[in-house]
């Protein structure tokens, strides 16, 4: 059961003044009552579920700042900021003024010949926002769809330089880059989710990252028996998020870089769930030095608050795109491409980067985890515990029951959602230490639970 305040949240608006239950019978008048069992006829499919024998979801009425109101009154502060995109809590009402004015204009328009300014400005923003040389910029709606362009993007550039066997790319164990086809191929392809679909897939040369120099030479080795056949690397720079929350260091992006560099290979780095402030800087591969040839942003780019994405490449990358021949054009265009509402949530949450510490703030959340996960360090079943950023990880010896151990967080009044052996915190970068404090202690708590009911 909760024991926090439904109403301690920060008020920001009038509408917030709405209750939990008023919602719901708004909600209910126009679908039907949500009972605890509304999954059992709902039609709805859920992601990476079971629709068997998965727990009934917990149905959410509302959000407000770190906190999630559930319909039966409980409220959960949030440890993972809704797959890690609500950098700047939920609701924020800078976000949903200019979301709220651009739907008065224009909810949506083509952007196939034709443009807006939501559109414009936040490419240019962008562009000035990334490392220098970073400067254009194609939106699309999720960050499967991103590396997806990303990866068509490197091919196509090698194609239209009549390099037509370099089809290949590199990637790293434990890699996750996304659910669609290209993307899986990228992902761990043993401990990945997409090991089904290994013999539809393409196949790249998945590596172990070089963290030490026999890696670092077995990498050298490979790419440079295969150069004549690949066109990019692609890694998530300092966190393999998905993967397992695993770190590595800026020492190890700098070299898989000049590898990149010496083989003529372009580096394409996957920033979906780094970007924005989550390792401490806007973007992690700053803490290298490093200028990738593709940069792939999403989740936080809205601040949470809709699906937005971007494949940003350097000028050397998209000059082979242009001349003469309609057929050098990158083909790609989704319908909601440059959506002008998400644009305007992501030109709105990067006022909030600019006007507000978000960076001192992460960082404040790596020093407070630090110090609040020390504790889980000696604990029966604990194999590693690692913070990096904002990023805050206890990895378990083992797979636990992960249905139980999610059951158990929800029991202590936070969310916190256990993946593989990995119980971790990445919270709204706006989170105050108190409500940071309340999800640190519940970790131990709960896994010291977990393991009396042989749950661990
Ligand atoms: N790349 C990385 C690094 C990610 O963490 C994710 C999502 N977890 C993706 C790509 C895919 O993004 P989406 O779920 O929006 O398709």
């Amino acid at each position: 059961m909760s024991q926090v305040n439904p109403s301690g949240g920060p008020a920001r608006s009038a509408s917030r003044t709405l209750s939990a239950s008023a919602v719901a019978i708004a909600y209910h008048a126009r679908t039907g009552p949500l009972g605890s069992s509304a999954m059992n006829k709902s039609p709805l499919w859920l992601p990476y579920s079971q629709m068997q024998t998965a727990p009934d979801p917990l149905l959410v009425a509302r959000t407000d700042g770190v906190r999630v109101y559930l319909e039966d009154g409980r409220v959960l502060i949030d440890g993972i900021a809704s797959w890690w995109t609500a950098c700047h809590g939920y609701n924020h009402p800078h976000i949903r003024a200019a979301v709220a004015a651009q739907l008065e204009r224009m909810p949506h328009v083509m952007l196939g010949g034709l443009a807006h300014a939501p559109a414009l400005t936040l490419a240019r923003r962008l562009a000035e926002l990334l490392p220098r040389g970073l400067e254009h910029v194609f939106f699309t709606e999720s960050g499967s769809v991103a590396v997806e362009v990303a990866m068509k993007i490197a091919l196509q550039f090698r194609f239209n330089r009549g390099e037509r066997s370099r089809t290949r790319f590199v990637a790293f164990e434990h890699a996750y880059h996304g659910d669609t086809f290209a993307a899986m191929s990228v992902c761990d392809p043993e401990e990945g989710m997409h090991r089904l679909f290994d013999r539809a897939l393409a196949h790249q040369l998945i590596l172990p990252l070089p963290v030490d120099p026999e890696r670092t030479e077995r990498l050298e080795r490979a790419v440079a028996a295969h150069a004549r056949e690949l066109t990019a690397v692609i890694v998530e720079p300092l966190v393999q998020a998905a993967g397992g929350m695993k770190f590595h260091s800026p020492d190890t992006l700098a070299s898989i870089a000049s590898i990149a560099r010496r083989h003529d290979l372009l580096l394409i780095l996957d920033e979906i769930a780094t970007g924005f402030g989550r390792t401490g800087t806007m973007f992690a591969c700053e803490q290298a030095g490093i200028v990738p040839d593709v940069i792939t942003l999403s989740k936080a780019l809205t601040g949470g608050t809709l699906p937005l994405a971007a494949t940003v490449a350097a000028s050397h990358v998209y000059d082979a795109f242009l001349g003469s021949d309609p057929a050098l054009a990158l083909m790609h265009g989704p319908t909601f491409a440059g959506n002008p509402l998400a644009c305007e949530a992501a030109n709105a949450s990067l006022d909030l980067f600019a006007r507000e510490p978000r960076l001192a703030q992460a960082r404040a959340i790596g020093a407070q985890l630090r110090d609040g996960l020390e504790p889980c360090r000696g604990l029966p079943g604990v194999r590693d515990v690692r913070v990096l950023g904002a990023i805050g990880v206890v990895q378990l010896d083992r797979s636990p029951r992960l249905d139980a151990l999610r059951r158990r967080f929800v029991d202590h009044g936070v969310w916190i959602r256990p993946f593989g052996d990995v119980v971790y915190l990445m919270p709204p970068l706006v989170i105050a230490p108190g409500d940071l404090g309340a999800l640190l202690a519940a970790i131990p708590r709960v896994l010291e639970e977990a393991r009396a009911a042989n749950d661990l």
